[in-house]
């Protein structure tokens, strides 16, 4: 396996005008395994391909292990890529798709490519399909053979894009389990790709956020949960997304007031949270952002609640999800034995330790959650 660095990478369609990628850099270390994210023409298979080699950059430089590959065709990388399609063969059999990677890239004899190959197939479940072709194979079937083609070679890295979204959801989780497995037991580099935040949080080490081809923001995925970089990585990542609203900031006598001038939504800081944030709170505006598992039903609360209609109550098993009318839309996570209808009117509120404020031109995080809150229950 080997580390990867990315280093100014940008990627120009069209002459110039499309961008791709734009001045993206990455460290990515042995062993690590790092999921990106972003929504649709993000830049995300671009990165992807480009570091498989299938795409050329127009500038910056890649590296894997301590190689400058930048200039290196895709079949001299030691790279293996897992696609969403999976890309066998359809005349070979399992056996043969699975050698096939072998004889091209290494000089392993035909006995020593066989061992390579049951072995892989063992791990993989698959050893009884060896002889079958694909077109007798089921989706789930067919992206593990893909799995332990792109195995089999152990290459330096692993690329997948988006190598689960063909399966049914059922099969997605199991597959999800099972490279998880994989990555742990064989200690793989791997860049996944994905457009599902729920998929990126839940296998990566490290989550990579894209936008209009521009890194938003990489850490941990608790920590990019809990301490999102901008409103669009607040909104994009957690499900159900972060409820927003643009308020404007007043001084009243017991603290800081934030209303919405299109709304009835009010909330007042306290002169406690006004003092100990000073520093960052000197602006007449934000965009204010609170997770749905912090919105809460309020009981009896004297101040700081919120009046909103109940349009939609969207039960999820152990939850329910409440759609409210709060001026914008707002989401509550509210356990399934809270019992409301839509059409209803509910008070609502929320600590103030749980808010974000967002710079409401730039979208950058100016005050984000207290850390010494309890921790936010993260998708
Ligand atoms: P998706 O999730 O929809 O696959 P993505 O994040 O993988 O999207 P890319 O496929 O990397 O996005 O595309 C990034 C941008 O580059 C998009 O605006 C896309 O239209 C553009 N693009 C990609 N390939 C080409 C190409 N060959 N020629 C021109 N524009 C391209």
């Amino acid at each position: 396996m080997a580390r990867v660095r990315v280093e100014s990478l940008r990627k120009e369609y069209d002459v110039g005008t499309v961008v791709a990628v734009d001045d993206l850099n990455l460290e990515i270390e042995d062993g690590e395994f790092v999921t990106v994210v972003g929504p649709s023409g993000c830049g995300k298979t671009t990165t992807l391909r480009m570091l498989a080699g299938l795409e050329e950059p127009t500038s910056g430089r890649i590296e894997i292990g301590d190689e400058d590959v930048t200039d290196v065709h895709a079949k001299n990388r030691d790279v293996a890529m897992v696609f969403q399609n999976y890309a066998l063969y359809p005349h070979k059999t399992v056996f043969e798709n699975m050698a096939f990677g072998l004889r091209m890239s290494t000089d392993l004899d035909a006995d020593e490519r066989e061992r390579r190959v049951v072995e892989t197939a063992e791990m993989m479940d698959i050893e009884t399909l060896l002889e079958d072709k694909p077109d007798e194979l089921s989706g789930g079937q067919k992206q593990r053979v893909a799995l332990g083609r792109a195995i089999v070679r152990e290459p330096d890295l692993f690329l997948f894009d988006e190598p689960l979204s063909n399966l049914d959801a059922k099969l997605r989780t199991t597959m999800r389990a099972e490279i998880q497995r994989l990555q742990d037991e064989l200690g793989i580099t791997a860049v996944y790709v994905t457009h599902d935040q729920h998929e990126a949080m839940t296998m990566g080490d490290r989550i990579v956020i894209l936008n209009d081809g521009e890194l938003q923001q990489q850490g941990a995925p608790t920590d990019v949960y809990e301490n999102p970089t901008n409103k669009f990585v607040g909104g994009f990542i957690g499900s159900p997304s972060m409820n927003f609203i643009d308020v404007t900031v007043d001084q009243v006598s017991d603290g800081l007031q934030l209303t919405d001038t299109d709304s009835d939504f009010s909330f007042t800081l306290s002169a406690a949270y006004a003092t100990a944030n000073d520093a960052a709170l000197g602006m007449d505006r934000y965009t204010l952002g609170i997770r749905p598992e912090n919105v809460e039903i309020a009981r009896g609360q004297p101040s700081n609640t919120i009046s909103a209609g109940v349009d939609v109550v969207e039960p999820v098993g152990s939850d329910n999800f409440l759609h409210l009318d709060v001026g914008p839309e707002f989401i509550a996570r509210v356990p399934s034995d809270v019992d409301l209808e839509a059409g209803e009117t509910v008070s609502i509120t929320f600590d103030e330790s749980d808010i974000h404020l967002f710079d409401i031109e730039t979208g950058a995080e100016i005050l984000g959650r207290d850390p010494e809150s309890q921790p936010a229950t993260a998708p």
